[in-house]
């Protein structure tokens, strides 16, 4: 490749791009254009007073040999191997994920019976539109209703009805995270639960500061490597001749001029006509005085409607030294809608701290500080047409869709490296990414 490239956004996907591009040494100019101050998109760290906070769990997990070695060519020896443990909070209580037979515990005799009896029931062959279908097809009408069509509601703001089969992809199977733990039907659940194998899956994580630390190394190696990085400037647009992209407008005026763009921010920003929508993350980071032992898990998912978040993470189960000594942290996680925003976030935030009192997860005496901040386009929403509406957009034949808002992806940060890295050998990467 001759000519300048241009690569709209720096987090995960633009920096992989641009860090492989450059190693290549086969194009003339590089620059990544980024809107916030710092590069790492959904993979930065807030981190204040000795406490750094990720955007909820991030952490890394691959099954693909190529992203492993490209993560261990970045980190090289600047990582540590963590277990998993994961919860979710169920009538009344935290459950291990997977799930085992103690964890069935208070579960209300209703719903446990009646999964039974949907356990036993001979499938129907019906179509599976939605997402609330999959589900169903899945695991029956009784876990549907006590879990997942509260806890889709509240996360995505959205009827599960109205949602495509495909947010189960992201949302459900991966949230299994390891492929030997079979949980893909009632009745796979079930036997998991008698016969538990042991699964030991470990996670990557930075050995120093939080998730962001993969992207600061990578982004000295695009600099040291020639690129520019434009940081706290806003890409608004592409401009386009015969079919030809020509240049990115940037915010305050002016035309960055490129002879390809790799375009990593939302979609929607250069196909608003597309009518595909992200919904937003409230997360609040918490520093708390002292050690919380309750929260023994590294995230916990809660399904309840009427708690506004729906996950919290606990950054000191990642590393011991993501908190000061002796204090403890807590991050939690609130999406929300357009619509919420406009509405205003006062009652979020003045429900959060009791809320998260009542399921044990802090005392409001230990509250030293939460931050909030607002992370925009964390989810790109599947509604039943997306896929054609994404199947319809003309590219420019300069234009690459990348990563997780280009692609419009709901993917994780393997992903987005896996993609960067096929797109910086000018390889393809089929749009139907469901297989992977
Ligand atoms: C709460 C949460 C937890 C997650 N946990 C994990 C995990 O544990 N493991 C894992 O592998 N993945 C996880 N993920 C997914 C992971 O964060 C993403 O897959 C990955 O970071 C996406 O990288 P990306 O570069 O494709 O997109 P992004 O990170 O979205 O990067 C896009 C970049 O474009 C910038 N941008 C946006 N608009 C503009 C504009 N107009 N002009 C210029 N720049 C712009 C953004 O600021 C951003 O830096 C999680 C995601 C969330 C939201």
């Amino acid at each position: 490749m001759t000519g300048r490239t241009v690569i709209v956004g720096a987090g995960v996907a633009g920096l992989t791009l641009a860090e492989r591009l450059l190693a290549a040494g086969n194009d003339d100019e590089t620059v990544l254009v980024e809107r916030e101050e710092s590069p790492g998109g959904l993979a930065r760290t807030f981190s204040t007073g000795g406490f750094h906070f990720d955007i909820g769990p991030h952490r890394f997990h691959t099954a693909d040999p190529v992203v492993d070695t490209y993560l261990k060519h970045i980190l090289g020896t600047r990582y540590i191997t963590i277990p998993r443990k994961s919860s979710v909070f169920m009538a009344g209580r935290y459950r291990n994920w997977p799930l085992s037979l103690a964890s069935l515990v208070g579960l209300p005799a209703g719903v446990l019976m009646g999964s039974l009896a949907d356990m036993l029931k001979k499938k129907s062959r019906s179509e599976v539109d939605s997402f609330a279908d999959f589900i169903r097809s899945r695991y029956g009408d009784n876990l549907y209703r006590f879990f997942f069509r509260g806890y889709t509601r509240k996360f995505a703001g959205m009827d599960p009805e109205l949602m495509h089969p495909d947010w189960a992809e992201a949302g459900v199977n991966r949230a299994v995270i390891d492929k030997r733990v079979k949980a893909d039907t009632l009745f796979s659940l079930f036997i998991g639960m008698l016969a538990p194998k042991p699964v030991h899956t470990s996670f990557y994580y930075p050995s120093e500061g939080g998730i962001q630390s993969f992207c600061d190394i990578q982004s000295s190696m695009v600099q040291r490597a020639g690129g520019a990085l434009m940081t706290g400037i806003p890409a608004e647009g592409i401009v386009q001749d015969g079919g030809t992209v020509r240049g990115v407008t940037m915010g305050g005026g002016g035309v960055l001029e490129a002879d390809r763009v790799f375009w990593s921010a939302p979609v929607s920003t250069i196909f608003p006509e597309a009518g595909f929508s992200f919904i937003h993350t409230l997360v609040a980071n918490i520093g708390l005085k002292s050690e919380n032992p309750a929260n023994d898990y590294q995230w916990c998912y809660f399904g309840q409607e009427d708690l506004c978040f729906s996950r919290t993470t606990v950054p000191r189960h990642f590393r011991h030294d993501t908190v000061p000594k002796g204090a403890d942290s807590i991050c939690a996680e609130i999406t929300v809608t357009d619509e919420d925003l406009k509405n205003g976030i006062e009652g979020i935030q003045t429900a959060l701290i009791p809320q998260l009192e009542s399921v044990g997860a802090l005392r409001q005496s230990q509250v030293e500080f939460v931050d909030w901040k607002l992370v925009r386009e964390t989810y790109p929403i599947y509604d039943r047409n997306y896929r054609e509406r994404l199947s319809s957009i003309e590219l420019p034949k300069n234009l690459t869709l990348l990563g997780r808002c280009g692609s419009f992806w709901y993917n994780n940060m393997d992903h987005s490296i896996s993609q960067a890295l096929a797109f910086s050998k000018g390889e393809r990467f089929e749009r139907d990414f469901w297989s992977r």
